[in-house]
């Protein structure tokens, strides 16, 4: 039951039809692990705790760069700068800072949203979502990959080689923008593109929290930009994936 300061706060995403005050208990108990240390997973997070998702893991020692820049003023020795950023922003939002970057989420996230692959394989193989993005120079790409359908191709099917829409990046491999010599300060906070793919992504994760039934095509969507051409590709399931048609997934 929401409380009236939160019906305050949601208003303008509980007048939606598609949420509405079920769909807002629903977002406020939804558990979205963000993978990722670059703007885009930033942006990510900023809208994840706007929406109010109730739990939000991260990685320790990640996304600790720009969030240490917006904490400099106020962080004590102890505290972790995402989670104090993010809890000021939002308290219904519990921010779950994780020991070690290269270990699978708990199982009790709803989703995994990366803006790297690097955990794809094994979260796939426990039958959830994964919600990817990934920005480099003037393109940028979303892609979700639904672990727990398995007629539907993968984030792999997309690097396979012949018949995959997208080169094969180096495992593990995040793109960002800008590069990451390029960061600063003014990148942090004013980089519309980081800012639009991270809203984008964050509306594919309340999707899946919201309805996890839902159909949807699955399509690589690709932006851009300056001119904001957008392209949507139909991914077809790659028969010899080694990660979606292994026999655990037929
Ligand atoms: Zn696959």
């Amino acid at each position: 039951m929401l409380e009236d300061v939160q019906i305050e706060r949601y208003s303008r995403q509980i007048i939606l039809p598609q949420v509405g005050g079920k769909g807002q208990e629903k977002i406020l108990q939804g558990q979205v692990y963000v993978d990722g240390d670059g703007l885009l997973a930033a942006a990510a997070l900023f809208y994840l705790v706007a929406a109010g998702v109730g739990t939000i893991g991260v990685a320790r020692a990640k996304a600790a760069q720009i969030f240490s820049v917006l904490a400099e003023q106020s962080l004590g020795p102890d505290e972790q700068p995402v989670a104090h950023v993010l809890r000021r922003l939002n308290p219904d939002c519990t921010i779950v800072t994780h020991p070690n970057e290269d270990e699978q989420p708990p199982h009790h996230y709803d989703l995994v949203l990366a803006t790297t692959d690097a955990l794809h394989d094994g979260w796939y193989a426990q039958h959830k979502p994964f919600v990817w993005g990934a920005a480099s120079g003037e393109n940028a790409r979303l892609f979700v990959s639904r672990g727990d359908r398995a007629a539907r191709p993968c984030l792999r099917c997309l690097f396979s080689g012949a018949g995959g829409p997208l080169d094969s990046p180096a495992r593990g491999k995040e793109e960002t923008y800008p590069a990451s010599a390029d960061r600063g300060r003014a990148y942090f906070l004013f980089s519309p593109y980081a800012f639009f793919l991270g809203t984008q992504l964050v509306t594919e994760a309340l999707k899946i929290i919201l309805q996890p039934e839902a159909e949807s095509p699955p399509k690589l969507l690709a932006y851009t930009f300056p001119a904001f051409h957008c392209t949507e590709q139909v991914v077809e399931k790659n028969p010899h994936c080694s990660v979606c048609s292994t026999p655990a997934h037929d």
